[in-house]
């Protein structure tokens, strides 16, 4: 197997992996640093549509402004709706989700131009690279990865362009996969750096980019929602972000918790867009994209052990992401740059503080005070309002307790014992079915490329998932 060897290796060019080679290359200039990148370009793998909150690009690059950052549109409203089937409620807007001073932008984009400052100062990125195996020395310490195998065929064997995978070393390693990294899930595993940690919990992510005619649009407005499509007991929520030049975000967020085996988040999504306080927008627009994705929601209490042997989890990889603010960016740079200042303590040989430094920043302070927010929405939607509004108004982040996260699955009900959910038609104008909307999604896979997702335990599918639950899996 061919071999390459770096001071640092990063894994995942999102802005995690990317804030960490900038604070890398700024601390110590002569650090040989690459970064490799699963999708066809950096920012490929990343949904547009996203509200910033500038506060760690700002300690990245104080002089971002003058770099021309494409920070899309400053936010100038936020909304914050309950949404029955006919009806909304304009509520409060929660200090959480209030966006003065932040930006909509759009994520491949901003990602994009990370990249460049970081090739600016001497980082290499390799894009169309995935990191799939983890190297171990002989003590034990992670010292690289192996790339994927190419021009596998379908039936396992190598076709004509086939072409092995390269070993990348590094004397310390950041993974930045974002959320659920098969890499990173491998390490927490191996170094079992869950074991004083609740498990992770996660919500899936619809969205799609529109551009739109309508009268409504209003550049910089952001409203997110509660309540309808979802029932009484299912945690999760919309987002309608208008960007520049009469583009809208929309997407809808489900917390995996959910209790019906039978509910399918992209049929919701879907229904969202048709409630009469949100159809007019789209009505006679265009759907441009459409994306899907996991997101982290165990919050404090679900961020692992950050450091082990050979090097560190960093961002969505780590599990941060500020549920009740719908953001993880900030997040993931400002622990993309603490862990570079552990890797640089590391690479000199006075051992790697990262977790030290993380537990004493920011993202610990901002995390800890609304750990208590999502797990009350496991009582139902009202109460988990009224637990949101005590811990934010009352006890400030500050409750004498915490609230535990249980696995997501052991919320789900058995089939028998749950109702069978017919959901609409797509119209084709406001809704649209699966196909057709992954065909909008900027993937793109030889025709013959074997599936990468294997099942562990094929028969526990059969066995377990369809005897029990009549398979969710097919509904997502
Ligand atoms: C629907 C949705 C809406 C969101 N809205 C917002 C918002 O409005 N504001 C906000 O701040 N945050 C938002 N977030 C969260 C935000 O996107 C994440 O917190 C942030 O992107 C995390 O950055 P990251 O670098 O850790 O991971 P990612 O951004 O996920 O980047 C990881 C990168 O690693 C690459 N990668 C993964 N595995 C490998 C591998 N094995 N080898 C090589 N490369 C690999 C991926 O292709 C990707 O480019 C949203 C998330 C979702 C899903």
């Amino acid at each position: 197997m061919d071999a390459m060897r770096y001071d640092v290796l990063i894994v995942g060019a999102g802005p995690a992996g990317l804030a960490a080679a900038i604070r890398l290359k700024q601390l110590e200039p002569t650090v040989t640093l690459c970064v490799l990148e699963k999708g066809s370009e950096v920012g490929a793998h990343n949904i547009s549509g996203c509200v910033l909150e500038p506060r760690a690009l700002e300690e990245l690059l104080p002089d971002w402004r003058e770099r021309e950052p494409p920070l899309g549109t400053p936010v100038t409203k936020d909304h914050f709706w309950f949404l029955t089937q006919k009806h909304r409620f304009s509520l409060p807007v929660p200090p959480q989700m209030q966006n003065n001073g932040n930006a909509i932008i759009s994520l491949s984009q901003f990602c994009r131009w990370l990249g460049h400052q970081a090739e600016a100062l001497g980082v290499e990125i390799y894009p169309g690279f995935a990191a799939t195996d983890p190297l171990f020395d002989d003590q034990g310490t992670l010292c690289g990865v192996k790339t994927g195998d190419k021009g596998i065929g379908r039936d396992g064997n190598p076709t004509d362009v086939y072409q092995p995978g390269i070993a990348i070393y590094g004397k310390q390693i950041l993974v930045a996969e974002g959320c659920r990294g098969s890499l990173a899930e491998n390490l927490i595993h191996h170094f079992q750096l869950r074991q004083t940690s609740n498990p992770q919990t996660y919500g899936l992510g619809l969205k799609e980019v529109w551009h739109v005619n309508s009268k409504l649009y209003k550049a910089g407005t952001v409203i997110h929602s509660m309540g309808w499509p979802l029932g009484t007991q299912t945690y999760g929520g919309a987002f309608v972000y208008h960007l520049a030049d009469h583009q809208i975000a929309v997407g809808l967020i489900v917390g995996l918790d959910y209790q019906n085996p039978y509910l399918s988040p992209f049929e919701e999504f879907q229904r969202f867009k048709t409630h009469p306080a949100i159809r007019p927008l789209f009505e006679g627009g265009k759907r441009l994209s459409y994306g899907a994705r996991a997101l982290n929601e165990g919050g404090w209490q679900s961020v692992p052990h950050l450091t082990f042997p050979g090097g560190a989890l960093i961002g969505c990889s780590a599990g941060f992401l500020n549920v009740p603010k719908m953001k993880g960016t900030h997040l993931a740079m400002k622990s993309g740059m603490l862990a570079a200042e552990g890797a640089v303590e590391a690479l000199q040989g006075r051992g790697n503080d990262y977790e030290d430094r993380l537990r004493r920043s920011w993202v610990a302070r901002e995390l800890y005070q609304v750990r208590n927010i999502r797990p009350g929405f496991r009582w139902g939607i009202l109460p988990g309002m009224a637990n949101a509004a005590l811990e934010t108004y009352v006890f400030r982040g500050h409750a004498p307790w915490t609230l535990q996260n249980p696995t997501d699955h052991q919320r789900l009900q058995k089939a028998s014992d749950s109702q069978v959910i017919a959901y609409p038609k797509p119209d084709g104008v406001i809704t649209f079915d699966r196909l057709s909307s992954v065909f909008l999604c900027n993937l793109h896979h030889p025709e013959n490329q074997p599936n990468h997702l294997k099942l562990g335990t094929p028969e526990l599918a059969i066995s377990h998932n369809q005897a029990l639950f009549d398979s969710p899996e097919q509904q997502l």
